[in-house]
């Protein structure tokens, strides 16, 4: 018997959340462009004014920069299996739920991983990474993640970039919940592999995953002893689909590289410095509402581009995102790991970074929060928020 369920007509939501953010209509139009084959020229022009943008967006000249088949972790997973053989030592930087992953990952390539660890919602210290290195000399790869979305931490990386290098080792950086948000010069600071995902800064759908590779993390990739264990991933391979030989290794999510070049296109209109700038702009203004109604952040350093707050007391988690979803059709993300239930997470990224956003989601928190009794002054957010809009114009006139 067939079963079907009618038309497909998802609500229009406000999506504040880790990711996915708000996709433009520019880019939905983009998808619904008609599909070519993968191995057309006219295609074939899209990927490499595809990979001319992402080098812009990466800031780096780095011939090896194309988009993975795949989301953010399939980008980790890229990033991993290229540069790992089974019994390669790896140091992987864990304060998240993403640190966390990359060491799984790396494990599961057959790496032998040693951790550097901090509390989650503080960044790895250059001292510990100094130290890292002095015991594990051997060191081949060095896995660290610039903008934890678990936590809401960002992670300076120009020392540890520096130890890294004085060690010979190579450095691999999540730049998923920066890339188009956050700055992230790849040569600037000498990152030799790093990678990214369409659905959180650049304001696509997810389904690809940037990734960059350094001529020195190529070099390391040619004097393999072992062919890459994942065969999907393998970029020995993907260079030449990628690269002037065009050889077929798998289909290429066509429409959702038209996706990626129009968020790339967006990217670049509005500049990279003015993009950040906008992140800046809408966080300081959602920190300082946020603030002034009662919250406290969890991280020391926050990102622009995600603010995880302390859920306040006798306040219920759940029952708070409900009402934000069902009534104000805003998705913000709940707390992971040690902080499930006592933290929300509310992304500030690519298309959903705009004051209104800031503005909707500071009223709707203060109706709900008020409902609950928590005796927080009506207003007090959105005052606060407008008086920080107005200090940064000032700021920056
Ligand atoms: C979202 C995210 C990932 C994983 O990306 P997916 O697209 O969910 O696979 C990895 N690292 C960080 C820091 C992320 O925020």
């Amino acid at each position: 018997m067939t079963q079907t369920f009618g038309a497909l007509n998802p609500t229009q939501r406000v999506l504040l959340g880790p990711g996915p953010s708000d996709v433009s209509a520019r880019i939905l139009r983009a998808l619904a462009a008609p599909t070519l084959g993968h191995l057309d020229p006219e295609y074939l022009t899209i990927m490499d004014e595809t990979r001319q943008m992402l080098r812009q967006v990466f800031q780096t000249k780095n011939e090896m920069t194309i988009a993975i088949s795949g989301t953010g972790s399939a980008g980790m997973e890229a990033c991993v299996c290229n540069l790992i053989e089974p019994g390669d030592e790896m140091i992987v930087c864990v304060n998240g739920v993403f640190g966390g992953r990359m060491k799984d990952v790396a494990q599961r390539y057959g790496a032998i991983v040693h951790t550097i660890e901090a509390e989650w919602g503080r960044g790895i210290d250059p001292q510990q990474v100094a130290e890292a290195f002095k015991q594990h000399p051997r060191t081949k790869v060095f896995g660290i993640v610039h903008a934890e979305t678990s936590t809401g931490e960002q992670q300076p990386l120009e020392e540890i970039s520096q130890l890294v290098h004085d060690s010979g080792a190579l450095l691999l950086v999540d730049a998923v919940t920066s890339l188009g948000g956050i700055d992230i010069p790849i040569d600037g600071l000498q990152i030799d592999a790093c990678y990214s995902g369409t659905q959180k800064c650049l304001g696509c759908p997810p389904g690809l995953a940037p990734v960059t590779f350094s001529p020195r993390a190529l070099e390391a990739l040619d004097q393999r002893k072992s062919k890459v264990t994942s065969w999907y991933l393998d970029v020995t391979m993907l260079r030449n689909y990628w690269g002037s030989d065009r050889v077929y290794h798998h289909t290429a999510p066509i429409n959702m590289t038209y996706a990626l070049r129009e968020a790339l296109q967006i990217v670049l209109e509005e500049g990279l410095a003015a993009r950040i700038a906008r992140h800046q702009r809408n966080h300081r203004m959602l920190r300082a509402g946020l603030e002034a109604m009662g919250l406290a952040y969890v991280p020391q350093h926050s990102l622009t581009t995600l603010n995880a707050v302390h859920v306040p007391e006798g306040v219920d988690d759940l029952a708070v995102r409900n009402r934000l979803l069902q009534d104000y059709n805003i998705e913000i993300g709940a707390g992971l790991g040690p902080f499930k239930g006592t933290a929300w997470r509310v992304g500030l990224m690519g298309s959903s970074s705009t004051e209104q956003n800031v503005m909707l989601f500071l009223a709707a928190l203060d109706n709900i929060l008020r409902d609950g009794g928590l005796g927080i002054e009506a207003g007090a957010g959105l005052a606060a928020a407008n008086a920080a809009a107005n200090e940064s114009e000032v700021a920056t006139a």
